[in-house]
């Protein structure tokens, strides 16, 4: 079992529906510690991404990527906009000359896109930030033995990382700014996150 080109489309498209029907959410959540746009962010940036759809489908894997990264970047303001628009980018360059991603494949697109993230945003382990999911996520997908495996593993780290931010201090973004006042929230760009590994695995594995 591999992914295909088809079933990233449909990852970013699924995407697009989730941030619009969580903007609310991931927006009351950043409220509680931060100002109050996750959610619009994501949902304006997905949207951008949505409209592109149509001329990514003569794109590579690498161009898909590349192009869904650089919409993010430029759509996105705030801390997620570079964030995930480096995840992205950094990803498209581990895929360059896949036509399917098999489970090496995918964690070393993930892995590269996760190390983009921490190369710009520089959060540690425990600093209540999107990394704190992606991390575990990532290690899921390490363990894994077959990418039919790999995904519901992928889907219950993040769901882990995500519980785990709420009682993390937050040492980076605007969280950081609250200090001991931050304890008791959940991360928004970890939510965020979640849901993006959620419905990856839905265009993958149903
Ligand atoms: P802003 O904080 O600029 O309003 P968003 O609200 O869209 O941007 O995104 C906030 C999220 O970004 C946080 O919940 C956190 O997960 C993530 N974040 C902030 N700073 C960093 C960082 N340095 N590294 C990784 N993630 C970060
Ligand atoms: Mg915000
Ligand atoms: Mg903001």
């Amino acid at each position: 079992m591999t992914v295909k080109k088809e079933q990233l489309l449909e990852w970013l498209k699924d995407c697009a529906a989730v941030f619009a029907e969580q903007r609310d959410y991931l927006t009351q959540l950043d409220a509680e510690i931060g100002d109050a746009d996750h959610g619009i962010n994501m949902n304006r940036g997905f949207e951008k991404v949505l409209e592109k759809l149509p001329t990514m489908d003569a794109m590579s894997i690498e161009m898909i990527l590349k192009t869904t990264g650089m919409t993010l970047m430029s759509s996105i303001g705030g801390a997620s906009g570079p964030l995930y628009g480096t995840f992205f980018i950094r990803a498209a360059a581990a895929a360059k000359g896949k036509d399917e991603l098999d489970l090496t494949d995918l964690t070393a697109v993930l892995e590269a896109g996760v190390a983009g993230i921490v190369a710009r945003g520089k959060a540690e382990p425990g600093d209540k930030t999107m990394c704190d999911a992606w991390w575990p996520v990532l290690d899921a997908a390490k363990a894994a033995e077959s990418l039919e495996a790999a995904l519901p593993a992928m889907v219950a780290a993040a769901d882990a990382g995500v519980a785990s931010t709420v009682d993390m201090r937050a040492k980076k973004g605007r969280a950081s700014y609250l200090g001991e006042r931050s304890i008791g929230h959940q991360d928004a760009g970890a939510t965020s996150t979640m849901f993006m590994v959620k419905a990856l695995s839905r265009a993958v594995v149903g």
